[in-house]
């Protein structure tokens, strides 16, 4: 188990529901309870459109109280653009639930790696008080945006004091930062999650309970939300 698990974030509860219902990150009037298995939250969501991705899907093992939704790569397919939370007609949040469910699988050491590329923000914010892109990223927005931005990046300075602006450097922050980091157990949680990065780069793989089979099944019982035709409407 990691330390530090946040009891706010991740509630020990009976079950996966209770713990999202409960867990700081949800909305306290979450309609976690009242999903109807519409999908329009899917029918949204722009990760399902490229991929087997299910919000829908999400949010019946957690009702179902599966856990091996914690397993699934699924979970880590959402990138937090709120269309899912905007458009459900029950005030359910599936993307709030995937926080907390992230949470829980890192909590079992389930996913760790995926926090590699995030490592970098949390040292820069430590060391200065500010966050960052990190340099995978800057890398991958320079072949998107190209000379004209890159230009404006490495300009910043003169640009800004042209401008009459002050300096961009945040670093005095008097050690109230790394105070905050220091007391809510960040580092220890950061060198575990560094240990347990490195343990999956040494054994060179990736390590899951899922085998070919579910992969390819679409794991953990997920199927495609590109066959579903959303729920039947009821005459009344
Ligand atoms: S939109 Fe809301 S009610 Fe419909 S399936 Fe998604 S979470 Fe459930
Ligand atoms: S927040 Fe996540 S689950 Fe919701 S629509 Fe966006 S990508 Fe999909």
């Amino acid at each position: 188990m990691i330390p530090y698990v946040n009891e706010y974030d991740t509630p020990n509860c009976n079950t996966l529901a209770e713990t999202a219902k409960k867990s700081i990150r949800t909305p306290e009037s979450l309609g976690l309870d009242r999903c109807i298995q519409c999908g329009a939250c899917t029918a949204s969501c722009p990760a399902a459109r490229f991929s087997d991705y299910s919000p829908r899907q999400i949010v019946k093992k957690v009702l179902e109280n599966d856990h091996s939704v914690l397993e699934s790569k699924m979970i880590w397919s959402c990138f937090y653009c709120y269309s899912c939370n905007v458009r459900c007609p029950r005030n359910n949040s599936p993307v709030t639930i995937v926080q907390v469910l992230r949470q829980m699988a890192i909590n079992e050491g389930i996913g760790v790696e995926k926090l590699a590329y995030f490592l970098e923000i949390g040292e820069y914010l430590a060391e200065n008080g500010a966050s960052k892109v990190p340099e995978t990223g800057i890398r991958n927005m320079e072949k998107d945006l190209g000379e004209r931005w890159i230009g404006i990046k490495r300009n910043l300075g003169s640009t800004r004091s042209e401008m009459g602006l002050s300096s961009r450097d945040f670093r005095n922050t008097n050690g109230e930062v790394q105070a905050i980091l220091e007391s809510t157990g960040y580092f220890e949680r950061e060198k575990w999650i560094k240990i347990k990065i490195e343990e999956k780069r040494i054994h060179g793989f990736v390590k899951t309970n899922y085998s070919d089979k579910d992969k390819k099944n679409g794991e953990f019982g997920f199927e495609s939300d590109r066959k579903y035709t959303g729920q039947e409407a009821i005459t009344v």
